[in-house]
C-alpha cells in the first residue's frame, strides 16, 4: 500500500517543533511492503502541496491529531484536523484514518466531528502491526482494527531505528543549549522511555500507564544514525520523565560517554528524582538542559498529586546549576485554589532565578483524573466539539482568580523561553 500520512497545523507548535516520531517508526516497520509518505504541515505550507499526488496515487490515509512531541499537551481543537479531511475529501479517494489522542480516548466524538472511516485507539506503531508483514488492502486492515480496545506496544525494543528519511529532519527545530548559550537550532527527537509511574491529577501520560524502556543500545544506534546521515549532535529526549529507573539512566548516560561523546541533550523529569550525583553522570555525557514540571511553587498545597516541596524544587534547581545544566521549569497555571498570592510569589521566584521558563494555562483534558473528576467522565458526548466546549467550561470553573496581569508579566520576562527563542538570531541568550 501506499499511505499517506497527514499532520495538520493545529497551531500548537509556536516556538518549537519536533520531529514526528511515530511516524517515523511506523514508516521503519511498514518498509519495505509498504510506503509512507509525511505531508507534515506544522512546517508552513498549503494544501497546494496535494496538487502534486493524482487523486488514486494513495491507497489509504492517516490522519495524525498530535504525534509523540505534542501528545502530553494535545490540542484541544479539531478545528484544523476537521478542514483537512474536507480538503482530502474534495482530491482523493483513500479512506480516512484519524489517530493520535483524540482517537484513542474519544472514537466516537472525533468519528462523529470528523466524518473519517475509523478512529482505532493506540499508539501508531501498535495500530501499524497488522500491516507489517503483510500485504492488505485498505479495507482489509480497516476491518482488523480493534477499535474497542487501545493498542500498544508491550515491548518497545521490537522498534527497529526510525526511518528518518521520510521527513525532512533539518526543519525542526527547539531549544539547544551552545556555549552557556539557549538558542533555537536543529535537534532530534527521541523518546527513550514511555510512560510515568506518577499520577499527577492534570497529566495525559499516553496510552499505557506501565513505563516501557527502550534499551540504551538501540537508542545509541538511532543517535549514530542521526549524526551520521544528518550531522545532528543535539538531542531531545521528550519521555515524561527521564529519570525514573537510575541505573537504566546510568547504563544510558554511560553508552553516550563512550560512544557519542560529541552530543548534547536536553531532558524533561521531575524535581525530586534527581540527586548531585545523577546531575554529575548525566552532565558528563552531554546533557546540557533539564526540564522539571515545577508548575507552582506551591504545587504541593494544591491537591492535585504532585506533592514537592519548595525545598525539593530549590534544591533541585540550584544542584542542576551547579552541574552547568541549564535548568527549565514548567509552570501551570489555573489549579482550583491556586491564590494570586501563590501567583506571585512564583512570578517574583521566576523573575529572579537563573532559570528559563515556559508558561501554560491549566487544560482539563479528557484522559486525566482531573477530567474525570470534575465533569463526571463525561466522554461518552458525541462529539468532540462538545468535549471541547465542556473543558473550557471546566477550565473557567477551576479559576478563582484573574491572572491576567500576572500573565502579562510572565509573558514580558527576557527568562521566558518563548522570547529567548524568538528572538534568538542564533546567537542566543547567554545565561
Ligand atoms: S510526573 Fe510529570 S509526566 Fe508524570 S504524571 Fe506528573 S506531570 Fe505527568
Amino acid at each position: 500500500m501506499r499511505i499517506l500520512a497527514v499532520i495538520p497545523d493545529s497551531g500548537s507548535s509556536t516556538y518549537f517543533l519536533h520531529q514526528p516520531l511515530d511516524l517515523l517508526y511506523a514508516a521503519a516497520l511498514l518498509e519495505p511492503i509498504h510506503e509512507i509518505v509525511v505531508v507534515d504541515f506544522r512546517l508552513g505550507g498549503d494544501v497546494n502541496v496535494f496538487s502534486q499526488f493524482s487523486d488514486r496515487e494513495f491507497d489509504i490515509c492517516f490522519l495524525l491529531t498530535a504525534t509523540y512531541d505534542h501528545v502530553q499537551c494535545y490540542p484541544m481543537s479539531l478545528r484544523a484536523a476537521q478542514e483537512m479531511v474536507a480538503q482530502l475529501r474534495s482530491r482523493f479517494w483513500f479512506p480516512i484514518v484519524a489517530m493520535g489522542p483524540h482517537s484513542t480516548l474519544c472514537p466516537n466524538a472525533v468519528m462523529n466531528m470528523l466524518d473519517v472511516y475509523a478512529c482505532p485507539r493506540g499508539e501508531l506503531e501498535a495500530l501499524v502491526l497488522p500491516l507489517a508483514n503483510n500485504r492488505l488492502s485498505p479495507l482489509e486492515y480497516i476491518r482488523l482494527l480493534d477499535t474497542h480496545k487501545i493498542h500498544y506496544l508491550p515491548d518497545i525494543n521490537i522498534l527497529p531505528p526510525p526511518k528518518y528519511g521520510v521527513v525532512p529532519m533539518l526543519r525542526y527545530k527547539s531549544e539547544v543549549v551552545e556555549r552557556d548559550k539557549v538558542k533555537l537550532g536543529s535537534t532530534c527527537y527521541v523518546v527513550a522511555n514511555r510512560g510515568c509511574s506518577s499520577s499527577c491529577i492534570y497529566c495525559y501520560v499516553p496510552y499505557c500507564r506501565i513505563v516501557r524502556y527502550r534499551s540504551p543500545s538501540l537508542v545509541l544506534r538511532e543517535i549514530k544514525l542521526v549524526i551520521g546521515n544528518y550531522g545532528i549532535r543535539d538531542f531531545f529526549f521528550g519521555d515524561c520523565t527521564f529519570t525514573q529507573n537510575r541505573p537504566w539512566v546510568e547504563e544510558m548516560c554511560a553508552l553516550i560517554r563512550q560512544q557519542c561523546p560529541e552530543i548534547r541533550w536536553i531532558c524533561q523529569t521531575r524535581v525530586d528524582q534527581i540527586d548531585s550525583r545523577l546531575l554529575q553522570t548525566m552532565r558528563e555525557s552531554g546533557c546540557v538542559g533539564i526540564w522539571y514540571g515545577v508548575e507552582s511553587l506551591n504545587i504541593s498545597t494544591l491537591v492535585v498529586r504532585k506533592g514537592t516541596q519548595y525545598r525539593v524544587i530549590q534544591r533541585a534547581v540550584d544542584a542542576t546549576l551547579e552541574k552547568g545544566i541549564v535548568c527549565f521549569v514548567f509552570i501551570l497555571i489555573g489549579f482550583k485554589k491556586d491564590t494570586r498570592e501563590n501567583m506571585e510569589q512564583t512570578l517574583e521566584w521566576l523573575e529572579h532565578s537563573p532559570v528559563v521558563f515556559s508558561w501554560n494555562m491549566l487544560s482539563v483534558r479528557p484522559g486525566t483524573i482531573l477530567w474525570n473528576s470534575v465533569t463526571s467522565g463525561a466522554d461518552r458526548l458525541s462529539t468532540w466539539e462538545e468535549i471541547e466546549s465542556l473543558s473550557e467550561k471546566a477550565r473557567v470553573s477551576l479559576l478563582d482568580n484573574d491572572f491576567s496581569d500576572v500573565i502579562a508579566r510572565l509573558d514580558k520576562l527576557p527568562n521566558n523561553i518563548k522570547n529567548i527563542l524568538s528572538t534568538s538570531d542564533h546567537s542566543g541568550t547567554v545565561l
